[in-house]
């Protein structure tokens, strides 16, 4: 049997075996990947590549190395999703350098991912330089997430958090009767204490601003907790005579000042609602004692270079490794000095400056010199977290193992594409394994193993197309990556559109952009280009998107508020963008009357909202199931169609399908709702049919399946067109948003925005949206951006993918470099005239594709 032959050829030379996996929409594939290599799996998006990397064989190697640590685990595993797969033979324990969406914990930070800062942290303990007298500090002492170390005050939050009266009383206008004190609980606990200050003599008609200063302070910010008779509905007259005739009070009453109430129920409520709600009623400013530094005084007392350990956080990673760049190695006349003068600090020393000069290197030759240790990771971009960490991993003795990444060049500029693919050799020379989930041309080039998956998406996807050299996989045909790794050229040359007017920024100072001016052309498509921390986002994201959203007095609808409410207090205050647009808001904008970001980010955290619910569609179909005459005999209305409502829908789920499992010591994980078998409704729901299908059958089916189901219902159809333009017709309607990936997210957004009546006079703008797409998937949205400009709207995107930029009307190159050494304009114009600027980074990559 030739097949049995061609088993054990592979068995022999070290190849990671898959057998019939079948995770999502993989079709019973089998196939073989090398170890010790480099690994690229390619294929247009949605068509299984992290299905196959991820959710197969990474989660596998994660489920038997839980197995073998704890019998527990084991167990709760079982309950959660075993890949679908029937062997996989040959797997090394694995590594997942994955892009984390959504949000990180606020405390986590560069210093502490790169673990950087317990260096920092045993060389101040070991080596600083103390004030006379004062006793060596351990470690811990310079870390602010340690009782040791934390500064007392703000317990090393930085910032401390109050009530203000303006914050209590927003309207100060009204009087007590009308609520003036906004802080007080809404229900019947304010109208409590409201009778409470009548019963005290206190006037609750008279507005706020109008009352005496110690009365108004005394309100908000006593301790004292009177007890007093209540008697509901008197005045305070009334009150006076019921007390003097010794009439029974309603009951006792117990006063609480609006501070003590929203800082207990902020100390002490399980709702999460009631404490964001507190929340809201305080403000946070620089703790008076570190002033921001988080550290107790003692820790920051001890120096090296002059610097406390807080400073050192707020240093560039460039600056930082030159600094101790003098203390490393043997010829440093530095370390000589110190040798002689205090010889046990010096060894000290000089281990920890060639420790953090090594680990330095690294993250200086991925580009990432610009950060700070300080910087908390929610503030930076995925594609910086996911290097951070494979920098982390490059130092790092590990070996023996495979690493699945997802798309390491995310955010990457072409000019530090070489440094990434160093990176990931050096992880490879000691003997790992790498499998990447990857669309950028110059990685897929330098694998050592292509693994193709298609040939389009989700159902029409799912096949292993070829796996072998990257030069073998010419010969496939059916394959788009072979078609752009192959082309003879680079896209198509094409004439740029003429501006139809210009959006001027002046003196804009944000991050390290500092008094720039900047012009971007109305009625055209700009693409803004530059090396990863040049200042685009900066740029584009906040800049132009605060400048234009206060413009048009209208709040951008853009990040939702973080879930809870320890996030909001531990957020840092949001920078302002200083600037203007020139010629005064109305007139300068150009006609521009909406603004719209289409980002990444996930559009529901939980599978309560799915495709048909954010795109609209779902209430068309609900109103279609609410007229079928089953329905209307049984009085269904539309709302019994939905699984938001309590009618309707699966009582032991509440119509989420799934019920969450909380698993200890790991992150809980969905599960489907043993009640409704994940379709959400319950059973009468599930009586009414529509053409043979009932609503649940309708959410499963998929956009291309719908559209001819319901071929002729217009306003369905609507939705369905922009869904299946934008390459999405794979997805089925109730596809959780859970599910999502940010590349599918984000074009979801766009055919939400695409089927609104095309009015035109949009600013859309777009930060890396190539990110996640396969150059194929990058054609389309190029097309989808182009039939937006079309219709009388300006684009303007960030990004790295030049055959976008050469695909755009105009081109900002932003830079020359990172943080300090870049923002600012080093070449704008058409894309011809950017790729000829001798300043530019960009340019030499740009002009290939001009040609
Ligand atoms: P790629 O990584 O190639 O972009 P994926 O492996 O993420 O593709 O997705 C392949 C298909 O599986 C798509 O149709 C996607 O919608 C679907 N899919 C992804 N994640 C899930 C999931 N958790 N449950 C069900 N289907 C999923
Ligand atoms: P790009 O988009 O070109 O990668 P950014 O605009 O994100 O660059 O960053 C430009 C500079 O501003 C960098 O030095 C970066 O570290 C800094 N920066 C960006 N965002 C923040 C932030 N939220 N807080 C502090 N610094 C920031
Ligand atoms: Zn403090
Ligand atoms: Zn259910």
């Amino acid at each position: 049997d030739p097949e049995d032959a061609a088993d054990k050829d592979t068995a022999k030379v070290g190849f990671v075996r898959v057998r019939g996996a079948r995770e999502h929409n993989l079709k019973n594939v089998d196939v073989d990947i090398p170890r010790d290599a480099l690994v690229v799996f390619t294929g247009v998006s949605g068509s299984g590549k992290s299905s196959l990397a991820f959710s197969t064989l990474y989660a596998e190697a994660q489920r038997r190395y839980l197995e073998s640590v704890s019998p527990y685990a084991r167990r709760l595993f079982h309950q959660m999703s075993v890949p679908d797969v029937d062997a996989i033979e040959g797997l090394p324990p694995a590594v997942a350098l994955q892009q984390q969406r959504g949000s990180p914990t606020a405390r986590s930070s560069v210093g502490s991912v790169t673990t950087l800062s317990n260096l920092l942290r045993m060389l101040y303990s070991r080596a600083g330089d103390y004030p006379p007298g004062q006793p060596l500090l351990e470690a811990e002492a310079f870390s602010a997430n340690t009782p040791e170390g934390a500064c007392p005050t703000c317990h090393g939050l930085g910032r401390v958090h109050e009530v203000t009266e303006a914050s209590m009383v927003p309207d100060p206008s009204l009087t007590i009767r009308e609520r003036a004190v906004a802080a007080w609980p809404t229900a019947w606990g304010g109208q409590n204490l409201r009778d409470i200050l009548i019963t005290l003599g206190i006037d609750v008609d008279t507005p706020w601003r109008d009352l005496p200063r110690e009365t108004r302070d005394w309100i908000l910010f006593t301790e004292e907790q009177p007890e007093v008779p209540v008697y509901p509905g008197f005045s305070v007259a009334e009150v006076r005579e019921a007390i003097r005739r010794k009439l029974p009070p309603n009951y006792m009453g117990t006063f609480s000042s609006a501070r003590r109430h929203v800082m207990h129920s902020f100390a002490t409520t399980h709702s999460a609602m009631m404490k964001k709600r507190a929340a809201s009623f305080m403000v946070s400013s620089p703790c008076p004692t570190c002033a921001g530094r988080r550290l107790r005084p003692e820790s920051l007392s001890v120096t090296f270079e002059g610097l406390d350990i807080a400073a050192m956080g707020q240093l560039q990673l460039k600056r930082i490794a030159s600094l101790f760049a003098a203390y490393a190695g043997d010829g440093s006349e530095r370390l000589e000095e110190l040798r002689r003068t205090r010889p046990e600090t010096a060894i000290v020393i000089a281990r920890i400056a060639a420790d953090l000069c090594r680990r330095l290197a690294v993250l200086l030759d991925l580009g990432l010199g610009y950060l700070t240790l300080e910087r908390s990771t929610p503030t930076l971009s995925p594609g910086e977290l996911q290097r951070l960490r494979l920098a982390t991993q490059v130092v790092s003795t590990l070996f023996g193992v495979v690493y699945v990444m997802d798309e390491p060049s995310a955010g990457l500029h072409p000019a530090d594409t070489q440094a990434l693919l160093r990176a990931l050799d050096g992880l490879k020379a000691v003997g790992n394994s790498l499998f990447v989930v990857e669309h950028d041309l110059d990685v897929v080039r330098h694998a050592d193993w292509i693994v193709d998956v298609g040939p389009a998406a989700g159902e029409g996807g799912g096949r292993i197309l070829y796996s072998g050299p990257p030069k073998g996989l010419r010969r496939v045909a059916a394959s788009e990556t072979a078609r752009h790794l192959f082309a003879p050229d680079h896209g198509q040359r094409r004439t740029p559109r003429e501006p139809q007017g210009w959006l001027r920024l002046a003196d804009v100072t944000r991050n390290n952009l500092t008094n720039l001016n900047c012009a971007f052309p109305l009625g055209v498509m700009t693409t803004v280009t530059g090396i990863s921390g040049s200042g685009k986002s900066s740029l584009v994201s906040q800049a132009l998107v605060d400048l234009v959203g206060k413009a048009l007095g209208a709040p951008v609808a853009v990040e939702e508020p973080p879930a809870d409410a320890e996030a909001m207090l531990e957020q840092e205050p949001v920078a302002e963008t200083e600037g203007r647009i020139e010629g005064g808001p109305k007139d300068a904008l150009g006609g521009i009357k909406r603004l719209i970001r289409v980002d990444q980010k996930p559009i529901g955290r939980t599978p309560r909202s799915n495709l048909a619910t954010y795109t609209g569609l779902l209430d068309h179909v609900r109103t279609l199931f609410a007229e079928t005459p089953e329905a209307k005999r049984r009085r269904y209305d539309a709302g019994r169609f939905s699984f938001n409502v309590a009618k309707g829908r699966c009582p032991r789920c509440e119509g989420e399908g799934f019920v969450m499992v909380e698993l200890l010591f790991l992150p809980s994980v969905y599960a489907p709702c043993p009640v409704c078998h994940g379709t959400r409704y319950n059973a009468q729901t599930l009586e009414i049919t529509y053409r043979g299908k009932t609503i649940a059958d309708v959410l499963g089916l998929t956009v291309a399946a719908a559209s001819d189901f319901f071929h002729d219902v217009p306003a369905i159809q609507r939705s369905l067109t922009v869904l299946r333009a934008v390459g999405l017709d794979y997805l089925r309607l109730g596809q959780p948003a859970t599910e999502f990936s940010g590349g599918e997210a984000q074009r979801i957004k766009l055919a939400t925005e695409l089927q609104r009546a095309q009015r035109g006079g949009a600013l859309y703008v777009l930060d890396e949206p190539t990110t996640g797409l396969h150059p194929t998937d990058v054609e389309r949205l190029v097309a989808q951006l182009d039939a937006l400009v079309a219709a009388g709207n300006t684009v303007v995107v960030v990004d790295h993918d030049m055959g976008v930029a050469a695909a755009s009307d105009w081109v900002i190159d932003i830079g020359p470099g990172a943080g300090d050494e870049g923002g600012r304009v080093v070449a704008a114009g058409v894309p011809a005239v950017v790729a000829a600027s001798p300043d530019s980074r960009t340019a030499p990559h740009l002009r290939p594709f001009l040609r």
